[in-house]
């Protein structure tokens, strides 16, 4: 059984022979980047930097998987965000909110998929295919309607209006979520395999569980009907106390990071309907401490009965390479050893 037909199968609820272990979250590392010679801030915007350096956490570090971009900025640019670009070892982040201080609903543009780096993105994900012939899961990132309606409103515009102007935030995340359709389902019709869209800002740290019902599931079920492919959650921090409703949104797969402390309840929770991916401690145990440490959290998550192993957030860029070959080596002798 190839990689990309493994995760497929697992994340269609199919039987595999053994649990994938790969990144649905970003994997690009400086002694990645120092290996392949395609460096942040160049491999965010280069396709043939881009597609190098997702290349090498499949072929050096071992995961199951290709993940790209490595950032969550590509959709905000293209809708008039201001970016910076970042270092080496620095995610590119936000530096201007088009919509702040207006009322008004932006319309989805005609133009889209050649606005910023979109065009990038398609062309990575073509040359993608053609690299893993149909042997690696190609997984495609791009951020949730939350995210984006924070990049373009601003995060405290965003927050602040759930509770003075709950109709605007309703009505810009329509339109939030028929752009995060459209990009991917480009992205699925180019090649990719899978769409992960991080979304933390939809929870329970930043907003109330039950304005993740009323606000945001609605939105997420639209995403999931309208996108035709296999789609993941991602979302950092506590999610437990949405767990059950994010379940019911049509997502095959759910990752969540290591806050969320009890794996085997939560997988009771999903029941079944989303796949449970996690969620090994990537700024902590990955970055911070020993492959031995890592292992042995992994087989812990692999134990509680994880879906698919993985890092439990984006990988951080400076964690050492055996780090992440060590979460392969943990599900192999956790098969061999049984
Ligand atoms: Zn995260």
């Amino acid at each position: 059984m190839n990689l990309r037909d493994r995760l497929i199968d697992c994340l269609e609820r199919r039987e595999v022979d053994k649990v994938p272990a790969l990144s649905v979250t970003q994997t690009a590392t400086v002694e990645l980047m120092r290996m392949t010679g395609a460096e942040w801030p160049e491999a965010h915007s280069d396709p043939e930097k881009m597609v190098k350096l997702a290349l090498s956490g499949h072929e050096i570090a071992g995961l199951e998987g290709v993940r790209y971009p490595f950032c969550l900025t590509i959709l905000a640019e293209a809708l008039g965000c201001e970016i910076n670009m970042g270092a080496m070892d620095i995610q590119p982040s936000i530096a201007s909110n088009p919509y702040s201080g207006t009322s008004e609903i932006p319309e989805v543009p005609d133009d889209l998929v050649d606005r910023g780096r979109i065009p990038v993105m398609l062309e990575v994900t073509e040359l993608l295919k053609k690299e893993v012939v149909g042997n690696v899961p190609i997984i495609a990132g791009l951020v949730g309607p939350a995210t984006l309606t924070a990049h373009l409103m601003g995060t405290s515009n965003f927050l602040i209006g759930f509770l003075k102007n709950p109709e605007y935030v309703k009505k810009f995340l329509d339109f939030s979520t028929e752009v995060c359709i459209k990009h991917a389902n480009n992205l699925l019709e180019h090649g990719a395999d899978v769409v992960c869209i991080p979304d933390g800002i939809a929870g329970p740290d930043l907003i109330d569980p039950d304005m993740f019902e009323s606000f945001i599931k609605p939105k997420y079920q639209k995403f999931c009907r309208d996108v035709k492919g296999i789609k993941i959650s991602h979302m950092c921090g506590d999610i437990d106390a949405i767990l059950e409703p994010l379940s019911r949104c049509g997502f095959e797969g759910i990752s969540v990071e290591e806050k969320i402390t009890n794996l085997r309840a939560a997988k009771e929770i999903l029941g079944g309907r989303s796949k449970l991916i996690g969620n090994v401690s990537a700024s902590g145990t990955m970055l911070m401490h020993s492959y031995d440490d890592v292992k042995i959290e992994a087989r812990g998550c692999l134990e509680e009965g994880v879906d698919v192993l993985a890092p439990g957030c984006g990988i951080a860029p400076d964690t050492p390479l055996k780090n992440i070959k060590s979460l392969v080596d943990a599900r192999d002798e956790y098969y061999q050893k049984g």
